[in-house]
């Protein structure tokens, strides 16, 4: 029954696009902003059964989701199943990271949309600390302050925040 009308449910009138080389949760995160929801919210509203709470670092880490969700998130976002395949979190992602890396040039300035910020897959599970971009060394958060983030709008704040004092600490020490 609950099947049935999860099925019936209609596709989203407006879902963001996944870029090639987005993390899951990422996309996940801006599905959920849009529509003002946590992504924990999206998941129990859409039946979608999203394994958000398995990583450290919350959704935005979320381990692979499966198949038979794949299709159902590909039908509510209007969108080819294999580009959801496509932004798939490795299987090797670890779950257990107590910090995210990520560079914070490449996180805000999307070359093919400025508009729109996004978390790459890379930084999930890279070990190589600096950015493959930009030659410059990733920033770190810790993985608790992701998970407290409802949405990909609030990870932006809290990033947005933290490279706010970053940058006002650097002037400081140059005094
Ligand atoms: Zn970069």
């Amino acid at each position: 029954m609950r099947q049935r009308c999860l099925l019936e449910l209609p596709p989203w009138p407006v879902a963001p696009r996944p870029f090639p080389e987005e993390a899951m949760g990422s996309w996940l995160g801006r599905v959920a902003a849009r529509y003002r929801m946590g992504v924990g919210e999206l998941s129990d509203e859409y039946g979608l059964e999203l394994n958000t709470k398995a990583a450290r670092a919350g959704w935005l880490a979320l381990p692979a989701v499966q198949e038979a969700t794949l299709a159902h998130l590909a039908r509510l976002a209007r969108i080819d199943e294999g580009r959801l395949q496509e932004i798939q979190t490795p299987n090797d992602v670890p779950v257990t990271r107590c910090v995210q890396l990520y560079c914070a040039h490449c996180l805000f300035v999307n070359p093919i949309d400025v508009a729109a910020p996004r978390w790459k897959r890379a930084w999930l599970d890279t070990e190589i600390p600096t950015c493959e971009v930009h030659g410059t060394p990733l920033a770190a958060i810790p993985s608790s302050a992701l998970r407290r983030c409802r949405n990909f709008d609030q990870v932006l704040r809290v990033v947005g925040r933290l490279e706010f004092e970053r940058a006002r600490d650097h002037r400081n020490d140059l005094h």
